[in-house]
């Protein structure tokens, strides 16, 4: 690992991630202070990491390194998971889909998220996952889920009303799972997976790099496609129900594929271009480059796949084994094995995520000056 000249700390995330209005709020900063019990930082009213006590500080750097919208360790993710452009290494991209009518009623796509989980659980190959659970209409917070159960009540992606650590009456698509991830250390967990947007994947493989406790316990970790994440105050409410055309209260499920999907309690679904959806988007996703999720073990998304389906990007030999084990012991089912060959279902799979990974690091060239790895 290569820290440039002197140790770089929070004062120097404060004017490289939070002045340029690219913080994201993950609050692994935060979580992960050396100095944590000493209060050196913490969250301020606006959600965002705050600097409490100078004098504190440990000048470690650990949570300037562990920054997503940091690229010091970029280089080594780049090197430990031989990523190679356009949407990093892979050995296979599939469609899949759970066997459980419970996961499938609940999840946002196919449930593959949920059933894997489940099917690891089940096998005592893990005792827990990092998930993020709705907690209410709009509100939802991460937690670790132990059991099938608990899984089954985070399946799924909807709106939140929370940000950071307080209630901040605002609206958000991003959940801070770094938190959860925090509370692990507490507990007897020794075996986990943390599900995670891009973002948040960053911060934990950078977080594994340095040996940050307790990262040695996350076993697997499943990323999600990310185009961008929403986030708005409260008075904003009305402006957004109008854009949708509904009222918050109608919305059953939502997602984001080729565009953003409401699913309402009436059964009806509206698909909302996210050229609509511009002025909701948080500042620091238009500064992020990381579509496919490409550091995790396995990447999941809609797009690509039919309705009920979740595109599946098998990326490591531990990734494969966990996907291959699921489908063994029948807690999914690919979708290609039951279509037959008449289509080129791999390609055009592909070929939507090279388009939204190019969309997406395009965009992140025009809002951050990203560094010569091409990350
Ligand atoms: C903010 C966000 C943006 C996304 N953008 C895209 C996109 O542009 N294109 C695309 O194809 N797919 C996108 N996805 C992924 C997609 O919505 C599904 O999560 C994915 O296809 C897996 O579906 P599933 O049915 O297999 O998962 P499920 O079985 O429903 O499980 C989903 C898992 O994700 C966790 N989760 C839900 N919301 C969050 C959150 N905010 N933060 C962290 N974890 C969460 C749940 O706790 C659950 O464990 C996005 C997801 C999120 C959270
Ligand atoms: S002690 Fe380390 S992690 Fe904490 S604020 Fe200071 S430099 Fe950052
Ligand atoms: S993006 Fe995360 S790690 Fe970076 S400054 Fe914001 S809260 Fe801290
Ligand atoms: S677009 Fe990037 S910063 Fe925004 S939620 Fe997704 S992964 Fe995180």
């Amino acid at each position: 690992m290569d820290i440039n000249d002197g140790t770089k700390t929070f004062k120097d995330l404060v004017k490289e991630v939070h002045e340029p209005g690219l913080c994201g709020s993950c609050g692994g900063c935060v979580s992960f202070c050396s100095a944590g019990e000493l209060m050196a930082i913490g969250f301020g009213v606006d959600g965002r990491p705050k600097l409490l006590d100078e004098e504190s500080c440990l000048e470690c750097g650990i949570c300037y390194m562990i920054c997503p919208q940091i690229d010091i360790l970029d280089k080594d993710l780049i090197d430990t998971y031989q990523w190679k452009s356009p949407i990093g290494q892979f050995k296979r991209i599939v469609a899949a889909r759970s066997t459980n009518p419970g996961i499938l009623k609940n999840a946002t796509d196919g449930g593959v998220v949920s059933s894997i989980l489940h099917c690891l659980l089940d096998k005592k190959i893990i005792d827990g996952a990092v998930v993020s659970k709705k907690t209410a209409q709009f509100a939802r917070e991460p937690m670790i889920a132990t059991s099938y159960e608990e899984v089954l009540s985070a399946a799924g992606s909807r709106f939140t009303g929370i940000c950071g650590v307080e209630e901040l009456s605002r609206f958000s698509t991003y959940s801070p799972t770094m938190f959860a991830i925090k509370e692990v250390a507490n507990m007897d967990l020794i075996k986990i997976v943390v599900v995670g947007t891009p973002c948040q994947v960053h911060t934990l493989r950078k977080m594994q790099s340095l040996h940050v406790v307790p990262s040695h316990v996350v076993k697997f970790v499943f990323g999600l496609f990310c185009t961008e994440s929403y986030s708005f105050d409260v008075s904003k409410k009305g402006e957004m129900e109008k854009i949708l055309g509904i009222s918050f209260d109608d919305i059953e499920k939502m997602n984001i594929r080729e565009d953003f999907i409401i699913k309402l309690k009436n059964g009806e679904t509206k698909h909302i271009p996210l050229e609509k959806m511009e002025d909701f988007v948080r500042s620091a996703c238009l500064a992020c480059s990381d579509f496919a999720n490409d550091f995790a073990d396995l990447s999941f998304g809609g797009l690509g796949s039919p309705e009920g389906w979740t595109t599946v990007l098998i990326r490591t030999d531990l990734g494969e084994a966990i996907y291959l084990d699921a489908i063994h012991h029948g807690f999914i089912e690919e979708f290609d094995k039951s279509q037959g060959e008449s289509h080129n279902y791999t390609q055009e799979r592909l070929g939507k995520i090279t388009e939204f990974a190019k969309m997406k690091r395009n965009r992140a060239l025009k809002n951050k000056n990203v560094d010569g790895n091409g990350k």
